[in-house]
């Protein structure tokens, strides 16, 4: 696969431009209106902002499942307008871990085989003992022959975190992870993922409504009409709710150009 050598090296995302257009003539909305920005390898950025500011948009460009109207995407140093579908699905299989909302795990299959599901299919064969390894990080060694459906909703999505972190990603997306969760097993999820940084050097991006969710990252970026127009280093949960109160006058007045791309 093609690796370009341009962008931040420890860059392990890096968006430069990027518009997404949906529609045309009086229906036209620029989902992504000149996103440029770099997500440094082993952080965890937590991207917020209104409905409809371009987070679901955000992610499926920068994950490698939709494509930009135009600018360039390099996820792990690959540059994705250069992929055919069946690459970017392969790069996907290989090098991106998802978490969403819905779990969506197979019911039939055991917590353990969920686990090793995607490094099945991508013809790798499972290393018994780092499997081992994650489905303890997750707390799940006693669960790991049960169905999803005899594990509660936070144990569900810690086997998600779990199938999602085995194949050793560059990056794991996750779309509103705890959107699902009470606030307690919100907690534990994020306190995972959290860890998973630590542990793993794991690169992970979090779409959330949640200013505590937000509050678990290192770094929360604000899109607003789909442009970022802000960034907070480790914010507290306060921090993120009153920018995000003020968001909608405040992108007004100072969008603007400028680049919160430097990867810090
Ligand atoms: P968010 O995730 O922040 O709610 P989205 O990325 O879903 O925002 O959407 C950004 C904008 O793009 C919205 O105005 C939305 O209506 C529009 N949009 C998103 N997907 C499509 C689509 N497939 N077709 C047309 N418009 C879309």
């Amino acid at each position: 696969m093609h690796r370009t050598p341009s962008g931040p090296t420890d860059a392990v995302i890096h968006l430069d431009s990027v518009h997404k257009v949906y529609g045309g003539g009086k229906n036209k909305v620029a989902a992504l209106d000149g996103v440029t920005i770099s997500l440094r390898r082993g952080t965890f950025t937590a991207v917020m902002g209104p409905s409809g500011s371009g987070k679901s948009t955000f992610l499926h460009c920068a994950a490698g499942l939709d494509r930009p109207t135009s600018g360039s995407v390099q996820l792990d140093g690959v540059e994705l307008s250069r992929l055919k579908e069946k690459e970017l699905a392969k790069l996907r299989r290989e090098r991106v871990g998802f978490v969403f909302q819905a779990f969506n795990l197979m019911p039939s299959m055991s917590v353990r085989d969920n686990i090793t599901l995607p490094l099945r299919l991508a013809g790798r064969r499972p290393n018994a003992g780092e499997v081992d390894e994650v489905i303890e990080r997750v707390g799940l060694t006693s669960r790991q022959k049960h169905r999803p459906g005899e594990l509660s909703g936070g144990q569900q999505q810690r086997v998600a975190i779990a199938r999602a972190l085995a194949t050793r990603p560059a990056v794991v997306f996750g779309d509103e992870p705890t959107g699902a969760l009470d606030t307690r097993t919100a907690r534990e999820v994020l306190g995972l993922l959290r860890e998973a940084v630590q542990w793993a050097g794991q690169t992970i991006v979090m779409v959330t409504h949640d200013p505590v969710a937000a509050a678990h990252a290192d770094r929360t970026l604000f899109l607003a009409d789909g442009r970022i127009v802000d960034a907070l280093e480790r914010p507290t949960a306060d921090q993120v709710a009153e920018r995000m109160t003020h968001l909608g006058a405040w992108a007004q007045e100072s969008v603007h150009d400028g680049q919160y791309g430097a990867a810090q």
